[in-house]
Protein backbone atom coordinates (compact mmCIF):
# COMPACT_ATOMS: atom_id res chain seq x y z
CA UNK A 1 0.00 0.00 0.00
CA UNK A 2 1.76 3.28 -1.23
CA UNK A 3 2.41 5.99 1.35
CA UNK A 4 2.85 9.14 -0.91
CA UNK A 5 4.74 11.07 1.33
CA UNK A 6 7.38 8.42 1.78
CA UNK A 7 7.78 8.18 -2.02
CA UNK A 8 8.17 11.90 -2.55
CA UNK A 9 10.64 11.69 -0.12
CA UNK A 10 12.59 9.42 -2.37
CA UNK A 11 13.08 12.75 -4.54
CA UNK A 12 15.34 15.11 -3.78
CA UNK A 13 14.10 18.04 -5.92
CA UNK A 14 10.38 17.03 -4.23
CA UNK A 15 12.54 17.11 -1.08
CA UNK A 16 13.32 20.64 -1.52
CA UNK A 17 10.24 21.90 -2.70
CA UNK A 18 8.33 20.23 0.23
CA UNK A 19 10.87 22.40 2.47
CA UNK A 20 10.30 25.48 0.59
CA UNK A 21 6.70 25.42 0.89
CA UNK A 22 7.15 25.35 5.03
CA UNK A 23 4.31 22.72 4.82
CA UNK A 24 2.98 21.63 8.42
CA UNK A 25 4.19 17.79 8.01
CA UNK A 26 7.48 16.85 7.68
CA UNK A 27 8.48 14.13 4.82
CA UNK A 28 9.74 11.05 6.72
CA UNK A 29 12.98 10.10 5.84
CA UNK A 30 13.82 6.68 3.63
CA UNK A 31 15.17 4.26 6.53
CA UNK A 32 17.96 2.36 6.07
CA UNK A 33 17.86 -1.63 6.33
CA UNK A 34 19.92 -4.07 6.43
CA UNK A 35 18.05 -7.28 4.79
CA UNK A 36 21.32 -9.31 4.47
CA UNK A 37 22.13 -12.51 6.29
CA UNK A 38 23.00 -11.49 9.76
CA UNK A 39 26.71 -11.46 10.44
CA UNK A 40 29.74 -10.92 12.52
CA UNK A 41 30.70 -7.77 11.09
CA UNK A 42 27.44 -6.15 11.38
CA UNK A 43 28.79 -2.74 12.01
CA UNK A 44 31.76 -2.31 9.57
CA UNK A 45 33.27 0.39 9.46
CA UNK A 46 30.39 2.46 11.06
CA UNK A 47 31.86 5.41 13.31
CA UNK A 48 30.61 5.43 16.42
CA UNK A 49 31.21 7.76 19.27
CA UNK A 50 31.38 6.13 23.02
CA UNK A 51 31.03 8.51 26.01
CA UNK A 52 31.00 7.30 29.59
CA UNK A 53 30.02 8.34 33.05
CA UNK A 54 32.12 7.47 35.76
CA UNK A 55 34.27 4.32 35.31
CA UNK A 56 31.67 3.24 32.47
CA UNK A 57 30.76 -0.79 33.64
CA UNK A 58 30.04 -1.45 30.28
CA UNK A 59 32.76 0.27 28.46
CA UNK A 60 34.76 -3.40 28.64
CA UNK A 61 31.86 -5.02 27.05
CA UNK A 62 30.98 -2.32 25.07
CA UNK A 63 34.47 -2.23 23.72
CA UNK A 64 34.56 -6.14 22.57
CA UNK A 65 31.14 -6.29 21.06
CA UNK A 66 32.24 -3.01 19.24
CA UNK A 67 35.29 -4.07 18.10
CA UNK A 68 34.29 -7.32 16.72
CA UNK A 69 31.29 -6.27 14.68
CA UNK A 70 34.21 -3.74 12.68
CA UNK A 71 32.99 -0.08 14.24
CA UNK A 72 35.26 2.56 13.96
CA UNK A 73 35.02 3.88 17.67
CA UNK A 74 35.79 7.51 18.84
CA UNK A 75 36.04 8.07 22.58
CA UNK A 76 34.75 11.96 23.98
CA UNK A 77 37.68 11.26 26.93
CA UNK A 78 40.55 9.19 24.90
CA UNK A 79 43.01 8.95 28.17
CA UNK A 80 40.17 7.70 30.44
CA UNK A 81 38.64 5.12 28.44
CA UNK A 82 41.53 3.97 26.10
CA UNK A 83 42.25 1.46 28.65
CA UNK A 84 38.54 -0.40 27.90
CA UNK A 85 39.27 0.04 24.32
CA UNK A 86 42.75 -0.35 24.03
CA UNK A 87 43.55 -4.28 23.94
CA UNK A 88 39.42 -4.98 22.83
CA UNK A 89 40.30 -2.92 19.00
CA UNK A 90 43.51 -3.59 18.54
CA UNK A 91 42.69 -7.48 18.80
CA UNK A 92 40.93 -6.36 15.88
CA UNK A 93 43.55 -4.55 13.83
CA UNK A 94 42.37 -1.00 14.54
CA UNK A 95 42.52 1.16 17.81
CA UNK A 96 40.57 3.48 19.10
CA UNK A 97 40.57 7.48 18.16
CA UNK A 98 40.10 10.61 20.21
CA UNK A 99 36.95 12.43 19.03
CA UNK A 100 38.85 15.48 18.49
CA UNK A 101 40.67 13.57 15.00
CA UNK A 102 37.33 13.06 13.59
CA UNK A 103 37.03 15.54 10.88
CA UNK A 104 34.41 18.43 11.14
CA UNK A 105 32.29 17.14 7.75
CA UNK A 106 32.73 13.34 8.49
CA UNK A 107 29.63 11.86 9.80
CA UNK A 108 28.72 9.78 12.99
CA UNK A 109 26.59 6.62 12.33
CA UNK A 110 26.03 6.69 16.35
CA UNK A 111 26.30 7.49 19.43
CA UNK A 112 26.79 5.01 22.74
CA UNK A 113 26.62 6.81 26.06
CA UNK A 114 27.25 4.42 28.71
CA UNK A 115 25.26 6.09 31.87
CA UNK A 116 25.36 2.94 34.02
CA UNK A 117 27.53 4.73 36.68
CA UNK A 118 25.48 7.72 36.87
CA UNK A 119 23.89 8.23 39.99
CA UNK A 120 23.77 11.82 40.44
CA UNK A 121 21.75 14.46 38.94
CA UNK A 122 24.91 16.53 37.48
CA UNK A 123 26.74 13.08 36.10
CA UNK A 124 22.95 13.13 34.10
CA UNK A 125 23.87 16.15 32.43
CA UNK A 126 27.20 13.94 30.30
CA UNK A 127 23.71 13.53 27.85
CA UNK A 128 23.22 16.85 27.19
CA UNK A 129 26.93 18.09 27.08
CA UNK A 130 28.49 15.37 25.14
CA UNK A 131 25.11 14.41 22.71
CA UNK A 132 24.51 18.35 22.06
CA UNK A 133 27.74 19.05 20.03
CA UNK A 134 27.52 16.23 17.80
CA UNK A 135 23.77 16.10 17.38
CA UNK A 136 24.10 17.60 13.29
CA UNK A 137 26.67 15.17 13.09
CA UNK A 138 24.64 12.03 13.05
CA UNK A 139 23.77 11.26 9.76
CA UNK A 140 20.57 10.10 8.54
CA UNK A 141 19.17 6.41 9.69
CA UNK A 142 22.37 7.22 12.73
CA UNK A 143 21.59 5.15 16.05
CA UNK A 144 21.89 6.86 19.66
CA UNK A 145 21.85 3.75 22.32
CA UNK A 146 22.15 5.13 25.95
CA UNK A 147 22.91 1.93 28.44
CA UNK A 148 21.68 2.03 31.80
CA UNK A 149 21.24 -0.25 35.07
CA UNK A 150 18.29 -2.24 36.03
CA UNK A 151 15.89 -0.06 37.75
CA UNK A 152 15.63 -3.11 40.12
CA UNK A 153 19.46 -2.49 41.19
CA UNK A 154 18.83 0.76 42.49
CA UNK A 155 15.92 0.65 44.55
CA UNK A 156 18.69 1.61 47.72
CA UNK A 157 19.49 4.89 46.90
CA UNK A 158 16.78 7.34 45.60
CA UNK A 159 19.15 10.08 43.65
CA UNK A 160 20.30 7.59 41.72
CA UNK A 161 17.34 5.43 40.72
CA UNK A 162 15.98 9.20 39.91
CA UNK A 163 19.17 9.47 37.68
CA UNK A 164 18.45 5.75 36.06
CA UNK A 165 14.91 7.01 35.49
CA UNK A 166 15.30 10.02 33.92
CA UNK A 167 17.05 8.14 31.44
CA UNK A 168 14.02 6.44 29.93
CA UNK A 169 12.34 9.97 29.69
CA UNK A 170 15.17 11.33 27.87
CA UNK A 171 15.45 8.38 25.46
CA UNK A 172 11.97 8.51 24.40
CA UNK A 173 11.99 12.49 23.76
CA UNK A 174 15.25 12.05 22.06
CA UNK A 175 13.30 9.72 20.00
CA UNK A 176 10.72 11.92 18.80
CA UNK A 177 13.74 14.51 17.75
CA UNK A 178 15.66 12.68 15.56
CA UNK A 179 13.41 10.54 14.05
CA UNK A 180 12.51 12.51 11.24
CA UNK A 181 16.25 11.95 10.16
CA UNK A 182 15.11 8.25 10.18
CA UNK A 183 17.35 8.15 13.27
CA UNK A 184 16.52 6.23 16.31
CA UNK A 185 17.13 6.28 19.72
CA UNK A 186 17.28 3.09 22.72
CA UNK A 187 17.63 2.60 25.81
CA UNK A 188 19.68 -0.63 26.61
CA UNK A 189 19.35 -1.85 30.38
CA UNK A 190 21.80 -4.11 31.82
CA UNK A 191 21.77 -6.25 34.76
CA UNK A 192 25.25 -6.55 36.76
CA UNK A 193 25.22 -10.19 36.46
CA UNK A 194 24.31 -10.33 32.90
CA UNK A 195 27.30 -7.89 31.31
CA UNK A 196 28.58 -10.47 29.02
CA UNK A 197 25.23 -10.83 27.44
CA UNK A 198 25.21 -7.04 26.31
CA UNK A 199 26.93 -7.01 23.49
CA UNK A 200 24.86 -8.85 21.04
CA UNK A 201 21.74 -6.28 21.75
CA UNK A 202 24.09 -3.07 21.70
CA UNK A 203 25.27 -3.99 17.76
CA UNK A 204 21.61 -4.97 17.37
CA UNK A 205 20.54 -1.58 18.40
CA UNK A 206 23.08 0.41 16.56
CA UNK A 207 22.71 -2.01 13.42
CA UNK A 208 20.48 -1.39 10.17
CA UNK A 209 18.26 -4.28 11.33
CA UNK A 210 16.69 -2.41 13.89
CA UNK A 211 15.10 0.82 11.85
CA UNK A 212 12.05 0.96 12.85
CA UNK A 213 12.63 0.28 16.82
CA UNK A 214 13.07 3.26 18.39
CA UNK A 215 12.22 5.33 21.91
CA UNK A 216 12.31 1.55 23.26
CA UNK A 217 14.26 -0.19 26.77
CA UNK A 218 15.58 -3.57 26.19
CA UNK A 219 16.30 -5.01 29.16
CA UNK A 220 19.19 -7.64 29.03
CA UNK A 221 19.14 -10.10 32.50
CA UNK A 222 20.31 -13.54 33.93
CA UNK A 223 16.95 -15.26 34.05
CA UNK A 224 17.13 -17.45 31.16
CA UNK A 225 20.08 -20.26 31.86
CA UNK A 226 22.79 -20.17 29.46
CA UNK A 227 23.68 -23.29 27.18
CA UNK A 228 27.61 -22.42 27.59
CA UNK A 229 26.65 -21.33 23.59
CA UNK A 230 28.30 -18.16 22.16
CA UNK A 231 25.87 -15.44 22.74
CA UNK A 232 27.04 -13.04 19.89
CA UNK A 233 25.39 -12.46 16.59
CA UNK A 234 26.99 -14.10 14.02
CA UNK A 235 26.65 -15.87 10.89
CA UNK A 236 23.55 -18.80 10.54
CA UNK A 237 23.38 -18.83 14.07
CA UNK A 238 20.02 -20.69 13.37
CA UNK A 239 21.86 -23.85 11.38
CA UNK A 240 20.31 -27.04 12.17
CA UNK A 241 17.35 -25.45 13.92
CA UNK A 242 13.79 -26.05 13.59
CA UNK A 243 10.74 -22.86 13.44
CA UNK A 244 7.30 -23.09 13.05
CA UNK A 245 5.62 -19.78 12.39
CA UNK A 246 1.98 -19.91 12.75
CA UNK A 247 -0.05 -17.05 9.83
CA UNK A 248 3.28 -17.70 7.60
CA UNK A 249 0.87 -17.30 4.33
CA UNK A 250 1.88 -13.57 4.36
CA UNK A 251 2.51 -10.51 6.05
CA UNK A 252 4.79 -10.44 9.11
CA UNK A 253 4.51 -14.34 9.23
CA UNK A 254 5.80 -14.60 5.37
CA UNK A 255 9.13 -12.18 6.50
CA UNK A 256 9.50 -13.44 9.81
CA UNK A 257 9.78 -17.27 8.12
CA UNK A 258 12.08 -15.83 4.83
CA UNK A 259 14.52 -14.41 7.96
CA UNK A 260 14.27 -17.28 10.34
CA UNK A 261 15.67 -19.44 6.89
CA UNK A 262 18.39 -17.11 5.78
CA UNK A 263 19.81 -17.43 9.01
CA UNK A 264 19.92 -21.59 8.65
CA UNK A 265 16.55 -22.13 10.26
CA UNK A 266 14.26 -25.44 8.44
CA UNK A 267 10.88 -23.42 8.68
CA UNK A 268 7.72 -25.30 9.27
CA UNK A 269 5.10 -22.72 7.45
CA UNK A 270 1.81 -22.77 8.99
CA UNK A 271 -1.57 -21.25 7.99
CA UNK A 272 -5.44 -21.57 7.38
CA UNK A 273 -5.45 -22.63 3.79
CA UNK A 274 -3.28 -22.68 0.98
CA UNK A 275 -4.24 -20.23 -2.32
CA UNK A 276 -0.49 -20.96 -3.58
CA UNK A 277 1.59 -18.70 -1.59
CA UNK A 278 2.23 -20.80 1.21
CA UNK A 279 3.47 -23.79 -0.44
CA UNK A 280 5.38 -21.34 -2.76
CA UNK A 281 6.63 -19.87 -0.01
CA UNK A 282 7.74 -22.85 1.69
CA UNK A 283 9.90 -24.08 -1.40
CA UNK A 284 11.57 -20.62 -1.73
CA UNK A 285 12.90 -21.32 1.54
CA UNK A 286 13.01 -25.39 1.41
CA UNK A 287 11.06 -25.33 4.23
CA UNK A 288 7.41 -27.08 4.50
CA UNK A 289 3.85 -25.65 4.58
CA UNK A 290 1.28 -27.06 7.00
CA UNK A 291 -2.14 -26.14 6.48
CA UNK A 292 -4.08 -25.96 9.69
CA UNK A 293 -6.66 -23.94 11.35
CA UNK A 294 -5.09 -23.11 15.07
CA UNK A 295 -8.34 -22.87 16.70
CA UNK A 296 -9.56 -26.20 15.69
CA UNK A 297 -9.40 -28.77 18.81
CA UNK A 298 -7.46 -31.13 16.82
CA UNK A 299 -4.99 -28.43 15.75
CA UNK A 300 -2.36 -29.32 18.69
CA UNK A 301 -2.52 -32.79 17.69
CA UNK A 302 -2.35 -32.33 13.25
CA UNK A 303 0.97 -30.14 14.20
CA UNK A 304 2.67 -32.58 16.44
CA UNK A 305 1.69 -35.88 14.09
CA UNK A 306 3.58 -33.70 11.11
CA UNK A 307 6.51 -32.55 13.20
CA UNK A 308 6.70 -36.43 14.27
CA UNK A 309 9.96 -37.53 16.32
CA UNK A 310 12.10 -33.88 15.61
CA UNK A 311 11.83 -31.16 17.80
CA UNK A 312 11.68 -27.05 18.13
CA UNK A 313 13.89 -24.39 18.75
CA UNK A 314 12.20 -21.68 17.25
CA UNK A 315 7.84 -21.06 17.94
CA UNK A 316 6.44 -17.94 16.49
CA UNK A 317 2.33 -17.23 17.50
CA UNK A 318 2.60 -14.47 14.72
CA UNK A 319 -1.18 -15.65 12.98
CA UNK A 320 -3.64 -12.79 14.59
CA UNK A 321 -7.08 -11.22 13.03
CA UNK A 322 -9.06 -8.29 13.71
CA UNK A 323 -13.03 -7.66 13.73
CA UNK A 324 -12.85 -4.45 14.85
CA UNK A 325 -16.07 -3.30 16.36
CA UNK A 326 -17.01 -1.24 19.02
CA UNK A 327 -18.00 -3.24 21.83
CA UNK A 328 -21.98 -2.55 21.63
CA UNK A 329 -21.85 -3.38 18.39
CA UNK A 330 -19.75 -5.99 18.45
CA UNK A 331 -21.24 -9.69 17.54
CA UNK A 332 -20.84 -13.14 19.96
CA UNK A 333 -18.81 -14.76 17.12
CA UNK A 334 -16.26 -11.43 16.52
CA UNK A 335 -15.17 -11.49 19.98
CA UNK A 336 -14.92 -15.20 20.62
CA UNK A 337 -12.70 -15.45 16.97
CA UNK A 338 -10.74 -12.71 18.26
CA UNK A 339 -9.52 -14.61 21.31
CA UNK A 340 -9.57 -17.76 20.24
CA UNK A 341 -6.70 -16.72 17.16
CA UNK A 342 -4.88 -14.01 18.60
CA UNK A 343 -4.62 -15.85 22.34
CA UNK A 344 -6.76 -19.43 23.23
CA UNK A 345 -4.77 -20.78 20.26
CA UNK A 346 -1.13 -19.25 21.81
CA UNK A 347 -1.80 -21.11 24.94
CA UNK A 348 -3.18 -24.72 23.83
CA UNK A 349 -0.29 -24.53 21.19
CA UNK A 350 2.22 -24.09 23.46
CA UNK A 351 1.13 -25.94 26.20
CA UNK A 352 0.81 -29.05 23.89
CA UNK A 353 3.90 -28.75 21.64
CA UNK A 354 6.24 -28.07 24.97
CA UNK A 355 7.46 -31.10 25.01
CA UNK A 356 8.91 -30.73 21.53
CA UNK A 357 10.36 -27.19 22.31
CA UNK A 358 13.87 -28.45 22.94
CA UNK A 359 16.69 -26.40 25.90
CA UNK A 360 17.74 -23.09 24.88
CA UNK A 361 14.51 -22.56 22.80
CA UNK A 362 12.60 -19.72 21.44
CA UNK A 363 8.79 -18.80 22.17
CA UNK A 364 7.66 -15.07 20.33
CA UNK A 365 4.69 -14.05 20.21
CA UNK A 366 2.97 -11.12 18.39
CA UNK A 367 1.01 -8.82 20.06
CA UNK A 368 0.26 -4.80 19.31
CA UNK A 369 0.64 -1.58 20.61
CA UNK A 370 -3.06 -1.93 20.75
CA UNK A 371 -2.66 -3.96 23.71
CA UNK A 372 -0.62 -1.20 25.61
CA UNK A 373 -2.81 1.56 24.55
CA UNK A 374 -6.52 -0.06 23.36
CA UNK A 375 -8.30 1.56 20.73
CA UNK A 376 -11.51 2.47 19.99
CA UNK A 377 -13.23 -0.90 18.07
CA UNK A 378 -10.86 -3.03 19.54
CA UNK A 379 -11.89 -4.20 22.96
CA UNK A 380 -11.68 -7.90 21.94
CA UNK A 381 -8.25 -7.07 19.84
CA UNK A 382 -6.59 -5.45 22.56
CA UNK A 383 -8.01 -7.45 25.39
CA UNK A 384 -6.28 -10.57 23.36
CA UNK A 385 -3.22 -8.99 22.95
CA UNK A 386 -2.66 -7.57 26.27
CA UNK A 387 -3.35 -11.16 27.49
CA UNK A 388 -0.33 -12.14 25.07
CA UNK A 389 2.03 -9.82 27.35
CA UNK A 390 0.68 -11.47 30.69
CA UNK A 391 0.97 -14.87 29.09
CA UNK A 392 4.65 -14.16 28.09
CA UNK A 393 5.91 -12.78 31.26
CA UNK A 394 4.91 -15.78 33.41
CA UNK A 395 5.86 -18.24 30.36
CA UNK A 396 8.96 -16.93 30.53
CA UNK A 397 9.47 -17.62 34.56
CA UNK A 398 8.87 -21.01 33.95
CA UNK A 399 11.04 -21.58 31.11
CA UNK A 400 13.89 -20.07 32.15
CA UNK A 401 15.76 -23.25 33.72
CA UNK A 402 15.73 -25.01 30.40
CA UNK A 403 17.41 -21.99 28.77
CA UNK A 404 14.29 -21.01 26.78
CA UNK A 405 13.46 -17.46 26.28
CA UNK A 406 9.60 -15.84 25.88
CA UNK A 407 9.34 -12.81 24.70
CA UNK A 408 6.19 -10.37 22.79
CA UNK A 409 7.07 -8.27 19.78
CA UNK A 410 4.42 -5.57 20.06
CA UNK A 411 4.13 -3.88 16.43
CA UNK A 412 2.82 -0.61 15.52
CA UNK A 413 1.75 -0.06 12.09
CA UNK A 414 2.82 -2.42 9.41
CA UNK A 415 2.05 -2.16 6.45
CA UNK A 416 0.43 -5.33 5.25
CA UNK A 417 -3.21 -6.72 4.05
CA UNK A 418 -4.33 -6.15 7.94
CA UNK A 419 -3.68 -2.42 7.80
CA UNK A 420 -4.98 -1.84 4.25
CA UNK A 421 -8.33 -2.85 5.88
CA UNK A 422 -7.85 0.14 7.43
CA UNK A 423 -10.25 3.53 7.25
CA UNK A 424 -7.44 5.44 5.20
CA UNK A 425 -7.77 8.85 8.05
CA UNK A 426 -6.80 6.26 10.76
CA UNK A 427 -4.40 4.91 8.37
CA UNK A 428 -2.43 8.21 8.05
CA UNK A 429 -2.45 9.52 11.26
CA UNK A 430 -1.06 6.17 12.35
CA UNK A 431 1.83 6.57 10.24
CA UNK A 432 2.17 10.31 11.12
CA UNK A 433 1.54 9.96 14.66
CA UNK A 434 5.27 8.45 15.16
CA UNK A 435 8.88 9.10 15.62
CA UNK A 436 9.84 8.07 12.43
CA UNK A 437 6.80 8.82 10.93
CA UNK A 438 5.67 6.28 8.51
CA UNK A 439 4.38 3.05 8.99
CA UNK A 440 6.90 -0.19 9.16
CA UNK A 441 7.48 -2.89 6.94
CA UNK A 442 6.98 -6.94 7.83
CA UNK A 443 10.69 -7.44 6.86
CA UNK A 444 10.99 -4.98 10.08
CA UNK A 445 9.11 -6.91 12.45
CA UNK A 446 10.70 -9.92 10.85
CA UNK A 447 14.47 -8.86 11.50
CA UNK A 448 13.26 -7.98 15.56
CA UNK A 449 12.00 -11.64 15.42
CA UNK A 450 14.94 -13.15 13.81
CA UNK A 451 17.28 -11.39 16.44
CA UNK A 452 15.36 -12.54 19.48
CA UNK A 453 15.43 -16.31 18.30
CA UNK A 454 19.03 -16.08 17.83
CA UNK A 455 21.33 -17.06 20.48
CA UNK A 456 22.47 -13.06 21.02
CA UNK A 457 18.97 -12.75 22.19
CA UNK A 458 19.51 -15.46 25.32
CA UNK A 459 19.71 -12.40 27.54
CA UNK A 460 15.91 -11.26 26.79
CA UNK A 461 13.04 -12.81 28.56
CA UNK A 462 9.91 -12.14 29.76
CA UNK A 463 9.73 -8.98 27.38
CA UNK A 464 7.70 -7.19 25.10
CA UNK A 465 9.49 -5.33 21.47
CA UNK A 466 7.96 -3.01 20.46
CA UNK A 467 8.60 -2.11 16.84
CA UNK A 468 6.59 0.51 16.20
CA UNK A 469 8.38 3.27 14.98
CA UNK A 470 8.13 5.47 17.83
CA UNK A 471 4.28 5.67 17.59
CA UNK A 472 2.58 7.76 20.30
CA UNK A 473 0.03 5.21 20.55
CA UNK A 474 0.76 3.71 24.21
CA UNK A 475 4.16 5.60 23.89
P1 LIG B 1 -2.11 -10.64 7.97
O1 LIG B 1 -3.59 -10.55 8.08
O2 LIG B 1 -1.46 -10.04 6.77
O3 LIG B 1 -1.64 -12.16 8.09
C1 LIG B 1 -2.11 -12.99 9.12
C2 LIG B 1 -2.00 -14.44 8.68
O4 LIG B 1 -2.53 -15.25 9.75
C3 LIG B 1 -2.84 -14.74 7.43
O5 LIG B 1 -2.06 -15.42 6.47
C4 LIG B 1 -3.97 -15.59 7.96
O6 LIG B 1 -4.47 -16.53 7.02
C5 LIG B 1 -3.31 -16.28 9.16
N1 LIG B 1 -4.33 -16.79 10.09
C6 LIG B 1 -5.40 -16.10 10.58
N2 LIG B 1 -6.15 -16.94 11.34
C7 LIG B 1 -5.54 -18.15 11.33
C8 LIG B 1 -5.86 -19.40 11.92
N3 LIG B 1 -6.96 -19.58 12.65
N4 LIG B 1 -5.01 -20.45 11.71
C9 LIG B 1 -3.90 -20.29 10.94
N5 LIG B 1 -3.56 -19.12 10.36
C10 LIG B 1 -4.38 -18.07 10.54
O7 LIG B 1 -1.54 -10.03 9.32
P2 LIG B 1 -0.15 -9.27 9.64
O8 LIG B 1 -0.38 -7.82 9.47
O9 LIG B 1 0.97 -9.93 8.94
O10 LIG B 1 -0.07 -9.53 11.21
C11 LIG B 1 0.62 -10.62 11.79
C12 LIG B 1 0.52 -10.52 13.32
O11 LIG B 1 1.01 -9.24 13.76
C13 LIG B 1 -0.91 -10.61 13.86
O12 LIG B 1 -0.90 -11.32 15.07
C14 LIG B 1 -1.29 -9.17 14.10
O13 LIG B 1 -2.29 -9.03 15.07
C15 LIG B 1 0.03 -8.59 14.55
N6 LIG B 1 0.11 -7.14 14.35
C16 LIG B 1 0.11 -6.60 13.09
C17 LIG B 1 0.17 -5.22 12.94
C18 LIG B 1 0.18 -4.54 11.61
O14 LIG B 1 0.21 -3.32 11.57
N7 LIG B 1 0.17 -5.25 10.49
C19 LIG B 1 0.23 -4.40 14.07
C20 LIG B 1 0.23 -4.98 15.31
C21 LIG B 1 0.18 -6.36 15.44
Amino acid sequence: MNDILLELSKSAQARNVWRTLGLPIALPAVLRRDGEAMRERALEDKKLLFVAVGDGSLARVSAHALARAGADVYLDEFERLRGHFRDACEAYGRGPHAIALLNESTRLDGVVLDLSDARTVSELRTLFTALRPVLGRLRASGRVVVLARREDEVSDDAQAAAVQAALDGFVRSLSKEIGRNGSTANLLRVAADAHSRAGAALVWLLSERSAFVTGQCVRVGAEARSLGERESLRERALEGRVALVTGAARGIGAATARALAREGAFVWCVDLADDGSLSALAREIHGAALTVNITDADAAEALREKLGDGGIDVLVHNAGITRDKTLAKMSDAQWDDVLAVNLGAILSLTSALEGSLRDGGRVIALSSVAGIAGNTGQTAYAASKAGVLGWVRASAVRLAARGITVNAIAPGLIETKMTEAMPVTIREAARRLSALAQGGKPEDVAEAIAWLASPGAQGITGATLRVCGGALVGA
